[in-house]
């Protein structure tokens, strides 16, 4: 296991069960195990990227495509009339728990701003 392996590598690969909700080449999303809202779905890059700080030029295209995954599945989900928040922690200091890059889709209840 690489110190890059991460829980999120474990449900790329198949080795731990998740709640996926899409899957494709490039991105995986699956349900949150401890959500914060009734929907919390998070979308992540099957490529290594630990967070949003690392990512640079050649994942503009992949970046992109995760935030269109986003909010492709709010779509499926019937989440666009009520709104939804897309959430990307990027360090510690920014509540980052898990060192592979994901978006929180958030949905089901109001939200405040800012947030905490
Ligand atoms: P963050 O704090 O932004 O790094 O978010 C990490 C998220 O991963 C948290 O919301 C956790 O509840 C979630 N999480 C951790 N382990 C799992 C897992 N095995 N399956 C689904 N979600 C997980």
């Amino acid at each position: 296991m690489s110190n890059q392996d991460t829980i999120f590598h474990k449900i790329i690969r198949k080795e731990i069960p998740a709640d996926i909700v899409f899957e494709d080449d490039e991105v995986l999303a699956f349900r949150d195990i401890q959500p914060v809202s009734p929907t919390h779905i998070l979308v992540i890059p099957k490529k290594t990227l630990p967070s949003l700080r690392e990512a640079s030029d050649e994942d503009t295209a992949l970046l992109g495509r995760l935030l269109r995954t986003c909010s492709q599945i709010a779509k499926d989900l019937g989440l666009d009339a009520d709104g939804y928040r897309v959430v990307v922690n990027a360090g510690e200091g920014a509540g980052q728990s898990v060192f592979q890059l994901h978006l929180h889709l958030l949905a089901g209840r109001s939200f405040s701003w800012p947030p905490g």
